[in-house]
C-alpha cells in the first residue's frame, strides 16, 4: 500500500483518534513490537542491576542482568558498557544469552532421543541416557581400541567414537569434556565454536 505526505498525515490523525489502522490494512506489528520495547526500557530501568562476566570464552565480556524487584527473576541480559573489554558489545552467543534462562520457554529441559531409523523424537529419563551412553561407549571400547600403531608404537586411543561440544558449553565445561574424551582415548574431538 503506497502512502502519500498526506495520506500519512491523515494516518497520523487517525491514531489520534484511536481508529484501528490494522482495519486499513497497515501492519502494526513493528508498532507494537516498539511499544513492548518501551514497556522493556521502563522495566528495565526500574529493575535491580547485576553485572557478571559471559562464561562462554576466554574474552570475558562484561553483562548486566535486569532483575525484576518483585519476582527476583532476571528479564533481561544485555552488554555492559562500562565494561573495560566489550564496551557493552557482545557476540551472537553473548547476545543470545537471556535464552539460557529459565525465561526461555523454548529451552529444551529433557532428554531427545531419536532411534535409529526412527523420523520422530522420544523423550526419556537422564538415567535412561547416562546408562545408553555408557553402555555404547563400554562397547565401542572393548571392540575398537587401539593399543598400537602400524609401527608397534603405543597409542592407546578410541578412533570409532567422536565428541563435539556444543555452542552453549562454557569454557569450564569445554576443559572438562575434553579431559574426559582424552582420558577414554578419543582423537576426533572438537567443539562448535571452532567449526
Ligand atoms: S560475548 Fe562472545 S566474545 Fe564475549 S565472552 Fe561471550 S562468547 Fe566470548
Amino acid at each position: 500500500m503506497d502512502v502519500t505526505r498526506r495520506g500519512f498525515l491523515t494516518i497520523s490523525g487517525a491514531v489520534g483518534s484511536g481508529i484501528a489502522l490494522s482495519s486499513l490494512g497497515i501492519n502494526l506489528n513493528p508498532t507494537k513490537a516498539y511499544a513492548n520495547e518501551l514497556n522493556k526500557m521502563n522495566r528495565v530501568r526500574t529493575a535491580k542491576q547485576v553485572t557478571t562476566v559471559c562464561c562462554y570464552c576466554a574474552v570475558g565480556c562484561g553483562l548486566i542482568c535486569s532483575v525484576d524487584k518483585v519476582t527476583g527473576k532476571i528479564f533481561n541480559i544485555e552488554g555492559d558498557p562500562d565494561h573495560p573489554v566489550n564496551e557493552g558489545s557482545l557476540c551472537a552467543k553473548g547476545a543470545g544469552f537471556f535464552d539460557l534462562t529459565e525465561a526461555n520457554k523454548y529451552r529444551l529441559r529433557k532428554v531427545l532421543y531419536r532411534a535409529p531409523k526412527s523420523d520422530r523424537w522420544e523423550e526419556k529419563d537422564w538415567n535412561w541416557a547416562f546408562a545408553r551412553i555408557a553402555r555404547l561407549v563400554k562397547d565401542t571400547r572393548d571392540k575398537d581400541f587401539i593399543t598400537t600403531n602400524s609401527k608397534g608404537q603405543i597409542v592407546n586411543r578410541t578412533e570409532s567414537i567422536g565428541h563435539l561440544g556444543s555452542s552453549n558449553v562454557d569454557s569450564e565445561e569445554c576443559w572438562l569434556m575434553s579431559v574426559i574424551s582424552r582420558a577414554m582415548g578419543l582423537v576426533y574431538v572438537d567443539h562448535q565454536a571452532r567449526v
